[in-house]
């Protein structure tokens, strides 16, 4: 037997490891510091009510031999489908069917598994700094080449995001066959603008590329001119295909619910990418559970949309706090407007690391090196608006009160 030798190529990723140990060595030494946690990607505010009803009265029925049910459709039941339709395209004046949409178990797993419908000899053009698992399911399927000195690997075509592009990356030089594009973006915090988004889908239909397209943070678009989906971008049916989560939006992170839009517009040559990832889907998925795509639903009530709306207020308005403190401290801060994500530059002659340590030394507070998420990153640290608000003010006012 042979293994998938990419698998070999890749990088362990030491970032949230190394995290924790550097503060289990730092608590481990000052027992009594008052660690808050501002690193985390996850979310931590309870489901909204809406979705623990949907979801009780789900398990019920699943007790009742009339209304048990076994496997449900491999891309959704009609009701979550018709829900998302109605909620978050048709309202924005977007024309999806529902037999576009495919509900799903994540859209980690969607973005990674997408790669299955692409041939291994597609140029890949990726973000540095990113969310790595593009990056990684990419090695793994033999699309990355090697990895060079610099982090970097051989055969993907980079897009600089840097505080002199204000993190939202110029068009590649050469042609490109899939582009991973992220807005609002995790780490930066940065969203695009109907123009910025209108330069990519005028390349990819040029130049017959397709945008991957990860919206999961939709949700915490705060201005309302800005694009919720690619799919408000003229054209974009014919190049695009669209991640969303319920993860971030709704809490839903431990109960698993995502779904990915492919257009049937969306085209290679003769051939469909949305009949491709339907093939490929009810090959290798078997659904969503009943229970949890009744809790999605939910979402869609009044009383869901008030509740996950009073959630997503609570992280942006964390957000805005650290990004207001960081200002007052003297840092450079980008995100935190549309987005639960602040990303400053670390003072000068400081690497993200170094930062990182000086950070819990001085103030107890842990972030996430922006190193982590690419070279790119180097220079730059992320802190999240996902903790408590309490925490959050009392972190912003160790940070306003140490001096680095
Ligand atoms: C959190 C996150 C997701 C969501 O993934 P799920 O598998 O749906 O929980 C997707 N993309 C990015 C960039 C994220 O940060």
């Amino acid at each position: 037997m042979k293994i998938n030798e990419n698998f070999l190529k890749l990088q362990s990723s030491y970032l949230f490891s190394t995290i924790a140990k550097k503060v289990k060595e730092y608590s481990d030494s000052n027992p009594n510091a008052q660690i808050i946690r501002l690193g985390i990607g996850d979310v931590t505010r309870p489901l909204p009510q809406a979705s623990i009803d949907a979801m009780h009265k789900a398990v019920d029925e699943m007790g009742n031999e009339s209304t048990f049910r076994g496997y449900p459709p491999e891309h959704g039941m009609d009701f979550i489908l018709e829900k998302i339709r109605e909620y978050d395209f048709t309202s924005r004046g977007i024309d999806i069917d529902v037999d576009e949409i495919f509900l799903s178990d994540g859209a980690k797993s969607d973005t990674g598994n997408i790669g299955d419908i692409f041939s291994v000899d597609n140029v890949v053009a990726v973000c540095d700094p990113i969310y790595p698992v593009y990056v990684d399911t990419n090695v793994m399927a033999g699309r990355a080449g090697d990895v060079l000195p610099s982090g970097r690997w051989s055969k993907f075509v980079y897009l600089n995001c840097t505080a002199e592009n204000d993190f939202l990356p110029e068009l590649p030089t050469e042609k490109v066959d899939l582009i991973y594009l992220c807005f609002p973006n995790n780490p930066t915090g940065m969203a695009a603008s109907k123009q910025e988004l209108k330069k990519w889908v005028d390349y990819a239909n040029k130049n017959g590329s397709v945008i991957l397209y990860d919206a999961a943070y939709e949700a915490f678009i705060s201005q309302d001119d800005l694009p919720r989906s690619i799919f408000e971008i003229e054209g974009a049916k014919t190049c695009a295909i669209e991640f969303r989560s319920f993860s971030k939006t709704a809490g839903f992170t431990g109960v698993r619910c995502a779904y990915t839009v492919i257009p049937k517009e969306l085209m290679c040559g003769d051939v469909s990418l949305n009949n491709l990832w339907a093939r490929r889907q009810a090959t290798k998925f078997n659904g969503v559970s009943y229970i949890t795509q009744r809790a999605a639903e939910a979402i869609y009530s009044e009383q869901g949309m008030a509740q996950v709306k009073q959630n997503i207020d609570y992280y942006r308005n964390n957000a805005k706090v650290i990004s207001d403190g960081l200002k007052d401290a003297g840092f450079t801060v980008w995100g935190a407007v549309n987005s639960p994500y602040a990303w400053f530059k670390v003072p000068d002659g400081m690497t993200s690391w170094d930062f990182f340590d000086v950070l819990l030394e001085k103030t107890q507070v842990v972030g996430t090196p922006g190193s982590g998420f690419g070279p790119a990153g180097e220079g730059f640290f992320r802190l999240t608006g996902f903790g408590s608000a309490e925490k959050t003010l009392e972190a912003v006012e160790r940070i306003k009160n140490a001096k680095f």
